[in-house]
């Protein structure tokens, strides 16, 4: 078979289907897709809120309950564990199959009237201000996380204890505004490090303890902005900058950040690959054009899959033993052959078309099914009728195709469309990674919702903040303070300024908002350039400039330094 170039639906651009990828599609039994690689993600990241939890009327019960469906959304919830409970009949929302109308069409309306769990969360204790999470003890504003303890305003992070306000972070204890940060006690304000102990303001660090402002060394101890000294000078260097200054930490900030850009970055973030390419990789073999993607094989265009994962497309967040996973978002967990469904988990199989169907196997079509089997629409069928029936409704799918307002055509094989999301572009992960405006959202047919938020009376303001973390008193538990940025109130929780107390951390004056976006832009876009090693370096193998070409997360107009694994090799200390 030959490469073929096609152009997508959606943005008219041309993309490649290439030989291997054809493999696959004929393997998992599905036609070749009609959007680029980039529209289809965007599409799936539209159907994941990581950032929200609203106040919303339980279906059930008539009670407010918190949940990650805004009350606009036009979903049913139920709050978890009456979801769970047989205190309800799951299959009374099943219909026959409509022949004369489109599948797509069939599954809004299903979709609206069939229960789904109020909030994305698993065995949680004390967690109750959670999204997307699993597993969390005494944790608050955390999402996308699990196994996390006695922890606040994490995202997409995974073990951590006592640590707040830190993103995309793995076995972190008494951490505080990391980005990247694996396997670390006691680290602060860093970003791309491993395995680090009482570091500081640094950068690309493995194997370190009590470094300051450094970038790029490898098992080292007492460096301060990368120079080597005694304990006693280290800790004298660090005394006045370490003393919870609000001031002190932001000029900090500035000047390390500035002392980053002078040093070279890999081209990508990514330890123990083989045969891949793609942002933030580990541990993984022919894993290509993915991102965040950790113990997986044999995968192409994937983000946030780990633990382990194999012979996956399109496959959006999660992973835990997924295998064969086609146009999915939010599924895992022992998931096998899954195709276009989202929020599917739990030994789920054969399953497609499928929301909120939670272990159950063979469905087609189906909206929130907890241990079901042979359903379609949520109707029982037997084993025979079930197949002949799948049969005939994706034979039905290409010949009435559903067409959105934009003039897209969905046919079997299309994941859903915008139109179907139980949630806004704007409350989706798809803002984070993709931001638009309201016009050109609605332009390109995806929802757009103004939330009202419920706003606290200020009761002062974080300018008039004492400056050290010393002089300020518990009496701020019960203030409502005016966030610098963006002017809402915000409020400190008891365990977040035991927290700055015991390690000296300033008291923020930007609400948790402002601060994960400050955070994010240390975080590469999932999306590569092709691009050339920077280095000139007289000292290395080659003559002149390297040559060295790769695929990256740093677009060419970044200001960092970027180079080729064999250049940066040798830039590390
Ligand atoms: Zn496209
Ligand atoms: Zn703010
Ligand atoms: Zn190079
Ligand atoms: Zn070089």
């Amino acid at each position: 078979m030959q490469s073929e170039t096609k152009i997508c639906q959606n943005c008219k651009k041309d993309f490649i289907i290439e030989p291997e990828d054809f493999n696959f599609y004929e393997k998992m039994k599905v036609p070749a897709p009609t959007w680029c690689p980039e529209c289809r993600m965007v599409r799936r990241l539209s159907f994941r809120n990581e950032s929200m939890l609203f106040r919303r009327l339980d279906s059930h019960t008539g009670k407010e309950i918190f949940s990650g469906f805004s009350p606009k959304s036009k979903v049913i919830t139920y709050e978890n564990n009456y979801w769970y409970s047989s205190d309800w009949d799951q299959l009374e929302t099943g219909v026959d199959y409509d022949f004369s109308k489109t599948f797509f069409e069939q599954f809004r309306l299903l979709f609206s009237r069939a229960p789904v769990l109020a909030r994305s969360v698993y065995n949680m204790v004390n967690s109750d201000y959670c999204q997307e999470a699993s597993e969390c003890k005494n944790a608050y504003l955390c999402f996308n996380a699990d196994y996390i303890e006695n922890s606040a305003y994490l995202r997409k992070s995974h073990r951590v204890k006592d640590s707040f306000d830190c993103y995309e972070v793995d076995e972190n204890e008494l951490c505080y505004e990391n980005v990247l940060v694996d396997k670390s006690y006691q680290t602060f304000f860093s970003t791309d490090c491993e395995s680090c102990v009482d570091v500081w303001f640094s950068k690309g660090l493995r194997g370190c303890t009590n470094c300051f402002g450094c970038v790029n060394l490898r098992n080292k101890s007492y460096y301060y902005f990368n120079k080597a000294c005694t304990r006693e000078e280290y800790l004298e260097n660090i005394r006045f900058l370490t003393s919870g200054s609000y001031k002190i930490m932001l000029e900090t900030k500035k000047k390390v950040a500035n002392f980053w850009l002078n040093f070279p970055n890999k081209f990508y973030h990514g330890l123990r690959v083989i045969n891949s390419t793609g942002e933030r990789i580990f541990d993984s073999k022919n894993v290509k054009d993915s991102y965040f993607v950790k113990n997986a094989q044999n995968m192409r265009y994937c983000q946030d899959v780990w633990i382990k994962a194999s012979d996956c497309y399109d496959y959006s967040v999660w992973g835990d033993g997924a295998e064969n996973i086609y146009e999915c978002m939010t599924c895992g967990m022992g998931v096998y052959n899954l195709k276009f469904c989202f929020h599917c988990w739990e030994e789920a199989r054969d399953l497609e078309y499928c929301a909120y169907c939670i272990g159950s196997k063979n469905c087609f079509g189906c909206v929130g099914l907890y241990k079901k089997e042979y359903c379609i629409f949520n109707k029982q069928y037997t084993k025979e009728e079930y197949f002949l029936m799948v049969q005939k409704i994706k034979k039905q799918m290409n010949e009435v195709p559903y067409i959105d307002k934009n003039g897209r055509i969905y046919r079997y094989g299309e994941f859903f469309s915008f139109d179907i999301s139980p949630l806004s572009y704007n409350e989706s992960l798809a803002q984070f990674f993709f931001p638009l405006d309201k016009n050109t959202a609605e332009e390109k047919g995806y929802q757009w919702r103004e939330n009202s938020t419920r706003e606290y009376d200020i009761t002062i303001d974080a300018k008039d903040l004492k400056d050290n973390i010393d002089d300020i008193e518990d009496t701020i538990l019960n203030e409502a303070i005016k966030c610098i940025n963006c002017n809402r109130a915000y409020r400190i929780i008891s365990l977040e300024f035991q927290f700055y107390k015991r390690m000296k951390l300033p008291l923020p004056r930007t609400c948790h908002n402002c601060r994960f976006i400050e955070r994010f832009k240390l975080v590469n876009p999932p999306k590569l350039w092709h691009r050339k090693c920077m280095c000139d370096k007289t000292s290395h193998n080659h003559q002149g400039k390297c040559e060295v070409e790769f695929e990256t997360p740093y677009a060419p107009e970044r200001p960092e330094i970027v180079y080729c694994e064999k250049c940066y090799q040798q830039e590390v200390y």
